[in-house]
């Protein structure tokens, strides 16, 4: 075959190559474009028919093929189509691959103005009606191609076939209304404040005021004799109607013809909801009928699912609210779905490494170790223990998160699992998010392990020099088994002759990295994490779906339940009085002051401060430890210590007392400003006291007016169980605040809600699973992948 031709062939295979093998290379495809070349290649002479055929073979199928199958189509065409001849010096290839890069992006361009395969994967600036100026807009918001503008969901709709008239609006009632201006007024408070007046009325001849809070811009905007739709909450004040901040949009006759169900975009200011709508609209018209539905027909059928063209368009422009919710259940179940189908994958890639070590997991080694404690095992603590058996006895290496509310016994579960590494002749490591805990989690482990021999090490930051380097010494040569500590582990230097299990304690107080890190300090490791975090089932398969699960549902018997009272700060006199009886009889108390960050000086001081009052005050008669995260850890463990052996009567401390104190002869907890804290933490809080058989009492005290304080408040008041508060706390605060931040793995979902669509997840999550098994390569075919990224912008940010 001639040079030229060859070039021609394989002039679009290295942009193909660099951009992933997702078919972008040259309009119309790679599988056409080869067949066409290759009929002419053919009918001029210079190749063979056998050569065509076979080259044909290969590029039929490139459409529909998986990104491997295409990386070795690509590969034996270039084969086929070199001939064994090498071709050119690099140079000369650098130059050829820039002209067909070029080529290429061209064609790529001229694709998003026609309507083509995958086209609406294009850069968001050639989709209809946008260009450079809206484009740049609209990458600010995350819309970086024409799918991320078809995937920009609306955050509601207007119901613009039920506006209200403003005669018949009843006082507190959300509602639309489409209204004229009549009059406006500015004024300026002493404060600095603009409040912006907007007098309007409608054909009921009501007058409605719409108010605005330092938002000039909203007067500017509106001309007497505008009409506008406002919707907001309707509040009736000195004879008239009033809105607070409602929203507002301009009135357009053919609009409203056109649509009575109209989405509201969340949107920045510089973007009108009329823009993105038209843009929107345009563009669906243009791909939506085109897009490829990556969920096969059969699961739709199964699973009562509308297709992704009709969920697309119906989730902007609904017919109906049937409709919209159908399309978001479509939407939502899609998200869910490549969510699980990525936690499937990974899973599966976990289940093929495999473990070079056996544990001893006979009856009797856990007989021996129970023969040591002071209680009785729960049943759920034995039944965790079972499960974590049955994983180190697993040819691959375990990943088990165990969930347990406060209190319900954790770390003896932990404690198990070391003791049967240490007795088969492992090194067990055990990392706790602080100090304090740590040094808790250490003199445990000490007094259960040592009696059988078992040598135990701790390590903090804190740790002196000399017996540092005697603990890692221990550890590097196996003569310690058991490791305790907080991120001082992970650091460089820390080695470990043969550590067979990893244990992370309280892990939501980890980030992703600090995990891994222990993990590599061993050979694939057994890895065991711990989170008293009571988080509901779906949320734990979005965050955990890699892990197995161990739920301890159970509390040790004998406790009771804490009992709990709100208290407005001017009657905290009362309970100071309360403390000092509880003191008078034998018992300590904590005080806890809000601390929100511990590296605030002024927070900081401010506890000082709220102890050196009460202890020079109110309980100036009584021994008062304090303790916060400021403190030399010399100081922390001193004032620890006073307060666990008795030796102080009330600990004043900020936050750091969350995680792992446990002294059950306090029975008394005062959480001071308790409106700042969230629901889990306030539980995990009162998770301290009713550790022993007395009663116990925790005051929340604060200020519960406004906002969601109230009913914060009754949560704390009338649940003790974890899971119920945190599904109250996920519900008020959102799923992205309760988790913290991102780097917990929380996915972006924009049509899935993560509490109310439990069992959509675990539909899609055995769907998921299915169809890995059916066929491993699925997530590597094209539609799939695209669809996939759209959920995850950093799939590497998703799990472990
Ligand atoms: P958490 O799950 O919050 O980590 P811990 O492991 O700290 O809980 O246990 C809380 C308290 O309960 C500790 O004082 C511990 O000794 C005690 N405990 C644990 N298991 C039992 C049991 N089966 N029976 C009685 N007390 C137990
Ligand atoms: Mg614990």
């Amino acid at each position: 075959m001639s040079d030229e031709l060859t070039s021609i062939l394989m002039r679009p295979i290295p942009l193909e190559e660099k951009t992933g093998f997702r078919n972008l290379a040259v309009m119309g495809g790679l599988g056409r474009y080869f067949l066409s070349f290759l009929e002419k290649a053919e009918k001029a002479g210079e190749i063979s028919p056998e050569t065509r055929a076979e080259a044909d073979k290969l590029a039929h199928g490139y459409e529909t093929a998986t990104i491997s199958e295409r990386k070795s189509i690509i590969a034996g065409m270039k084969r086929l189509l070199s001939g064994g001849k090498v071709r050119g010096g690099p140079k000369k290839d650098r130059a050829a691959e820039k002209t067909a890069e070029a080529k290429a992006s061209i064609a790529s361009r001229a694709l998003s103005s026609i309507k083509g395969k995958n086209a609406e994967e294009s850069d968001i600036q050639y989709a209809k009606g946008v260009g450079p100026s809206l484009g740049s807009l609209l990458r600010r918001m995350g819309i970086n191609r024409i799918s991320d503008l078809l995937s920009y969901y609306p955050r509601r709709y207007d119901d613009r076939s039920s506006v209200k008239k403003i005669a018949d609006l009843q006082d507190g009632e959300a509602c639309t209304v489409l209204a004229r201006v009549i009059s406006k007024r500015e004024m300026r408070t002493r404060g600095g404040m603009t409040i912006t007046k907007v007098l309007v009325t409608d054909s009921s001849g009501a007058p409605l005021t719409l108010v605005w809070f330092n938002q000039p811009f909203r007067g500017k905007s509106l001309k007497n004799g505008d009409m506008m739709y406002a919707s907001g909450k309707a509040e009736f004040k000195m004879n008239s109607f009033e809105m607070n901040s409602p929203e507002t949009e301009a009135f357009v006759e053919e609009a409203a013809r056109s649509a009575r169900i109209v989405p509201v975009y969340p949107l920045s200011e510089n973007l009108s909801q009329r823009t993105i709508r038209k843009i929107i609209k345009t563009n669906l018209d243009i791909y939506a009928d085109s897009l490829e539905d990556p969920i096969p027909e059969r699961t739709r059928a199964e699973r009562n699912l509308r297709g992704y063209s009709w969920a697309i368009r119906n989730i902007h422009f609904p017919e109906s609210q049937e409709a919209a919710a159908e399309a978001r259940r479509r939407l939502a179940y899609d998200e869910l779905f490549f969510f699980q189908l990525r936690l499937a994958a990974f899973r599966m890639k976990k289940e093929k490494i495999p473990k070079n070590r056996t544990y001893d997991i006979s009856p009797s080694i856990l007989d021996e170790f129970k023969k040591g404690l002071p209680f009785s095992l729960t049943r759920a603590q034995e039944r965790s223990i079972r499960e974590i058996m049955m994983d180190l006895a697993s040819p691959h290496p375990m990943s088990r998160l165990v969930q347990g509310d406060v209190g319900s016994g954790k770390t003896m579960v932990a404690a198990a699992a070391a003791f049967t590494a240490a007795r088969s002749g492992f090194q067990a490591a055990i990392m706790a998010p602080t100090e304090i805990l740590a040094g808790q989690h250490y003199k445990k482990f000490s007094a259960y392990l040592s009696p059988y021999g078992i040598k135990t090490a701790l390590l903090t930051g804190s740790s002196r020099k000399r017996e540092r380097e005697e603990s890692l010494a221990g550890l590097a040569d196996g003569s310690i088994e058991v490791a305790i500590g907080t991120h001082a582990l992970i650091q460089e230097g820390v080695e470990f002759k043969r550590l067979g299990l990893a244990i992370v304690d309280e892990q939501h107080r980890f980030g992703v990295m600090q995990r891994t890190s222990l993990q590599r300090k061993g050979e694939n490791p057994d890895m065991l994490v711990m989170t008293a975090t009571p988080i509901p089932r779906t949320l734990s398969l979005t965050l955990y779906g890699d892990m197995d699960i161990s739920v301890i549902d159970e509390l040790p018997p004998g406790r009771k339940p804490v009992k709990s009272f709100f208290c407005p700060m001017e009657k905290i006199g009362r309970v100071w009085e309360y403390v000092r009886r509880e003191v008078g009889k034998g018992r300590q108390a904590y005080v806890v002051c809000p601390l929100v960050d511990e590296s605030d000086k002024v927070e900081a001081k401010a506890a000082i401060t709220q102890a050196e009052e009460l202890s020079s005050g109110v309980f100036a008669d009584l021994r008062v430890s304090l303790l916060h995260g400021r403190m030399k850890p010399a100081e922390k463990d001193e004032a620890m210590e006073e307060f666990r052996s008795g030796r102080t009567d009330v600990m004043i401390s900020t936050t750091v007392i969350e995680v792992g104190m446990d002294v059950p002869n306090a029975t008394v907890m005062v959480i001071m400003n308790s409106e700042r804290f969230g629901l889990s933490q306030l539980h995990q809080l009162r998770g301290r006291i009713g550790r022993g058989s007395a009663d116990s009492v925790c005051f929340f005290a604060g200020d519960a007016e406004g906002g969601d304080s109230a009913e914060r408040m009754r949560t704390m008041v009338s649940e003790s169980d974890g899971f119920a508060i945190a599904k109250k706390d996920l519900e008020l605060r959102g799923p992205g605040d309760f988790c913290g931040t991102r780097q917990h793995g929380l996915p972006d979902f924009r049509a899935a809600d993560i509490v109310s669509d439990s069992g959509l997840l675990e539909d899609a999550k055995s769907d998921a699973e299915a169809a890995l098994r059916r066929d491993p390569s699925f997530l590597d075919r094209p539609a799939v992948e695209r669809r996939a990224r759209l959920i995850f912008s950093n799939p590497n940010e998703i799990i472990n």
